[in-house]
């Protein structure tokens, strides 16, 4: 069993959170839960973030060529998409986990270097569906946390634009969420596909 599940209902306490709001130098937004709208909060933001004429990167973890059109629009609108090669799936050895994780490694590093560089005044980072990384795909969620305390030390100390850093997707581990600013659970009372009815033009694509 992956030590980093967690179920819809978990029971996060709040004040906990509160208190560790400020463990990051930058802040830390969580859009998880069974319900419809984690990415699309996640891309309002980046909205928002173009709004005030700085920039925003996206990675997907989604799987190759199920990126939505509003993906494609936002890198009309100078908005750099990455996708991630080794998306979250079930169904994988233990070999082809190494190789994901090998991938995901290098990914962040691409993004410190992305943000080391202050030329791309990057000011929020979505990483979309992460969360799926830890709960399908075993990857240790304290190598994420890592990540994320990286991240504060080249802001302290080269002063980078980033601010911050949006992760989506169902299940989001608790030792994740216990560090974030925002966290929104978004649950499911009902969707029309439940009923057999198409996904939704505008809506859900
Ligand atoms: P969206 O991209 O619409 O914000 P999401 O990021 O919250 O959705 P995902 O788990 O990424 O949800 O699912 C992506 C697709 O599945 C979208 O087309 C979305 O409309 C649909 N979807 C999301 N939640 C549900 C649900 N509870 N039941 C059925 N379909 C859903
Ligand atoms: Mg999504």
């Amino acid at each position: 069993m992956n030590t980093n599940d967690i179920t819809s209902s978990n029971k996060i306490n709040v004040n906990s959170n509160k208190a560790n709001a400020s463990h990051y130098h930058h802040n830390l937004i969580v859009f998880t839960g069974d319900g419809k709208g984690k990415t699309t909060a996640a891309l309002g933001c980046v909205l928002r973030t173009l709004s005030h004429n700085m920039n925003a990167i996206i990675y997907s973890f989604l799987k190759k060529d199920s990126l939505t059109k509003e993906f494609y629009l936002l890198e009309k609108l100078g908005i750099k998409v990455i996708k991630s090669q080794s998306p979250c799936t079930w169904n994988i050895s233990e070999d082809e986990k190494i190789v994901c994780h090998k991938e995901w490694y290098e990914l962040f590093d691409n993004i410190k270097s992305i943000i080391l560089d202050r030329s791309n005044n990057i000011n929020t980072i979505v990483l979309d569906e992460i969360n799926h990384l830890f709960t399908i795909n075993d990857f240790d969620a304290s190598e994420f946390e890592n990540f994320l305390s990286d991240l504060t030390n080249i802001q302290l100390n080269n002063k980078s634009e980033i601010k911050n850093i949006i992760l989506t997707g169902r299940n989001c581990p608790n030792k994740i969420i216990k560090n974030s600013t925002i966290c929104s659970e978004i649950k499911n009372l009902y969707h029309c596909y439940s009923n057999g009815e198409k996904p939704i033009k505008g809506i859900d694509f």
